[in-house]
């Protein structure tokens, strides 16, 4: 199975040339759906390609055909393969170098526009190796001035992309002129960053990000870089059949006019019934933005400048650019109003020149659009130690581009986290305020973390996320959810006593914040009288100190005084505390919130301090 998390890498190809590398890539390419290749003197294994003939010209083959490559090489043997074939960092392919002994990935070369970076701490991840990365921006704990915009789909612009760079690993001051998209990128800058957001024309270094593209950027002494959001909504009008080149001229000539960027486009939006029309979708298609349709209903109820009789009874809305271009943004201005563009184009490319005539408004939309289908992954990070968290959600954490979670938790992965990520932490209490807040940065087009400890199914956030997108209508799909299991504090406390959960057990939470008094009490009881092995989880806070003593006095009903109890408490965290003792000398008030309770059942013994219940192998004792 392929993870998702590497799909924005494919094609991906790899390369291993002795036996050694095969072993250690040909699982890793499985899982992430890459080819692999080896010499013919190789003995192939499943999923392996043969290439014949020497390894330049095969890579040669591979080189602009493939987003990555993965080399199972020395990495002098790489750079002298890889260095006939760069071209330029824009469109080089990420390179990752996986060392002989699989304990170092080398992101070599396309570190940041080719990927490469991110691919080579996913692949450590994937290998439990170390991620070897050698930007200055990394080094700096600064996002990488070339991918800053990526999460929110912005359009690099023209600039001087490698002096900006430059300056920064210099640790120059750089001057940010943000007009337009999020500034969500600027809340996670390390203390000491060297942006200032002040305009400033003296400025030596510029990252511009705007809907306009800078004028004359050659006759200024200022080294200047431009990232374009994509947050305008083209307003189209046109009769039936115009053409594409006619439609594609109108646009043009109006950005043109008011100085807007075509990269700052973020879609067309129109009337209904234009949906199919011929040059409206093709254009739409060739340049990858959305077509949004509204019905005549809709367009109607918006009041705009200009707008039309003419149009009202033809089409049943007094208004199609300017009312589209609004809606489309959820505003209620325009940035442009409707400019009508009659064609001047040579017959040749017209087939009816007669009254071709298209219509165009241009909206400013707050948020802009980030063109990426978003994904909530749902993280659960196991009791506290890195060691303890999954691969897999280590990937995921890794992928992310916003990390949400309880700010003690996002601590405890802090090294999982890398620059230029946007990492929200709130106060533990704040769980619907987390999930709404990764819903809506998802169905915005983020990959979004959310991160619980133990298992996030496990009275963790993964439940109140689904609940949320229930009540939002969600479709299943969009935004993508998956989730990622964690060792719930039942196991890891389990694994630190001995084996108290060979038998059947039962979990139960005796926070009463959302669940009622009675129904705690009510399974209690019954887990009691079951005979059940029973994790208490939030047995007692600060406030809430009287169910444990509950708990205790329920299960002493049913139970004798002898049973086996453990509380632990911060399971494999530097403060981990373990205590066995007896359910008749065992202290409520000895527990806080970060502990875990275990009751063993009728037969569970202590032996040498370890906590066992038997499953019966060897019959009762
Ligand atoms: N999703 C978590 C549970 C969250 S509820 C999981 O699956 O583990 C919080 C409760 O979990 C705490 O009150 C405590 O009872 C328990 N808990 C979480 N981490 C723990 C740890 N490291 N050691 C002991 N108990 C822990």
């Amino acid at each position: 199975m392929s993870f998702s998390q590497f799909q924005s890498f494919q094609p991906i190809a790899a390369i291993a040339t002795t036996s050694g590398a095969l072993q250690r890539l040909q699982p890793l390419c499985q899982r992430l759906d890459a080819t692999l290749w080896i010499p013919n003197t190789l003995h192939p294994l499943p999923g392996t390609q043969v290439y014949s003939g020497s390894l330049a010209e095969h890579l040669a083959t591979l080189w602009s055909s493939h987003r990555a490559l993965i080399f199972g090489l020395a990495s002098g043997a790489v750079v002298r393969l890889i260095a006939p074939l760069l071209q330029h960092k824009s469109s080089d392919p990420a390179v990752v170098v996986v060392d002989q002994t699989g304990k170092f990935v080398i992101s070599l070369c396309g570190g940041h526009q080719g990927g490469a970076d991110q691919l080579t701490r996913l692949v450590a991840h994937q290998l439990t190796a170390t991620a070897i990365i050698t930007g200055a921006a990394n080094a700096l704990g600064l996002p990488a001035v070339d991918l800053l915009g990526v999460p929110f789909g912005w359009r690099r612009g023209p600039g001087d992309w490698t002096e900006v760079s430059a300056a920064i690993a210099r640790g120059e001051r750089v001057n940010v002129l943000q007009e337009a998209g999020s500034a969500l990128w600027q809340h996670s800058l390390p203390p000491g960053h060297p942006f200032d957001f002040v305009p400033n024309t003296e400025a030596k270094f510029r990252i511009s990000i705007s809907y306009q593209p800078q004028l004359n950027p050659a006759i200024s002494d200022t080294a200047q870089v431009q990232w374009f959001p994509r947050v305008l909504w083209l307003g189209i009008g046109c009769e039936r059949n115009t053409p594409k080149a006619l439609i594609e001229k109108a646009i043009e000539q109006v950005l043109q006019q008011y100085n807007l960027a075509e990269a700052a486009i973020a879609g067309i939006a129109t009337l209904d019934i234009k949906g199919d029309e011929p040059g409206l979708v093709e254009l739409c298609q060739a340049q990858h933005w959305p077509l949004r349709t509204f019905p005549s209903e809709v367009l109607r109820q918006i009041e705009v400048p200009n707008p039309s009789e003419v149009v009202a009874a033809e089409v049943g809305t007094p208004s199609v650019a300017e009312a589209a271009a609004l809606q489309a943004a959820g505003v209620q201005t325009l940035l442009v109003s409707k400019q009508i563009y009659r064609d001047d184009l040579p017959t040749s490319q017209i087939s009816n020149r007669i009254g071709q005539a298209v219509t165009v408004a241009i909206s400013q939309a707050e948020r802009e659009y980030t063109g990426r289908t978003g994904q909530l992954l749902l993280v659960g990070t196991g009791p506290g130690e890195l060691d303890q968290i999954t691969p897999a959600a280590q990937t995921a954490i890794v992928q992310a581009d916003v990390v949400i979670g309880y700010s003690l938790y996002l601590e405890l992965i802090a090294p999982l986290l890398h620059p230029g990520q946007i990492v929200e932490s709130y106060p533990i209490t704040q769980e619907r305020q987390r999930a709404e807040r990764a819903i809506d940065l998802a169905q915005w087009g983020l990959t979004v973390a959310v991160v619980s400890s133990g298992d996030c199914g496990i009275y963790g956030m993964a439940g109140l996320v689904f609940e949320q997108l229930r009540t939002r209508g969600w479709d299943g799909k969009t935004p993508a959810v998956q989730v990622f299991p964690g060792i719930s504090a039942l196991q890891s406390a389990a694994s630190r006593v001995g084996a108290p959960l060979m038998h059947d057990f039962c979990a139960i939470s005796l926070s009463d914040l959302l669940t009622p008094l009675e129904v705690i009490e009510k399974r209690l009881i019954a887990a009691a009288q079951a005979d059940f092995v029973c994790i208490l989880y939030n047995p007692r806070s600060r406030t809430r100190t009287e169910q444990l003593h509950t708990a205790k006095r329920i299960f002493l009903e049913a139970r004798s005084g002898n049973t086996a109890v453990a509380i632990v408490r911060s399971a494999y965290r530097p403060d981990e505390e373990i205590t066995l003792t007896t359910l008749e000398h065992f202290n409520p008030d000895t527990v806080d919130m970060l502990t875990t309770v275990l009751i063993g059942n009728q037969s569970t013994g202590i032996y040498e301090n370890w906590m066992i219940t038997p499953r019966g192998y060897l019959g009762i004792p």
